[in-house]
């Protein structure tokens, strides 16, 4: 067993052993349901985790958690105007000036 991926967010680690297993990737979750019975623990011990019951599937593992953080990070929108990809945080687009509508 191979720890894998831990966050805070609990929703984030249910993601992450959804796509995991839809790879064909066997994972197991531990601390699930810490935080309602968590007591005296420091918060970061009652992470929800996803181990590796396999530690070959490490690397491949890896690769899928970091294409989806990338996904839910990069929040684009793409300009009517000329298509281009553009960030979040642009009110205009980056390149032709359209606004975001
Ligand atoms: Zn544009």
């Amino acid at each position: 067993m191979k720890l894998i991926y831990t966050n805070e967010n609990r929703i984030m680690v249910l993601n992450v052993k959804n796509v995991l297993m839809s790879h064909g990737i066997d994972v197991r979750l531990n601390n699930e349901f810490a935080s309602s019975a968590s007591g005296g623990l420091a918060p970061f011990d009652t992470w929800p985790e996803v181990w590796l019951l396999n530690k070959g599937d490490f690397d491949k593992a890896k690769q899928i958690i970091d294409s989806i953080s990338h996904e839910s990070n990069l929040e684009s929108w793409q300009c009517n105007n000329c298509k281009e990809e553009n960030d979040q945080s642009f009110d205009f687009c980056w390149s032709c000036h359209a606004e975001n509508t």
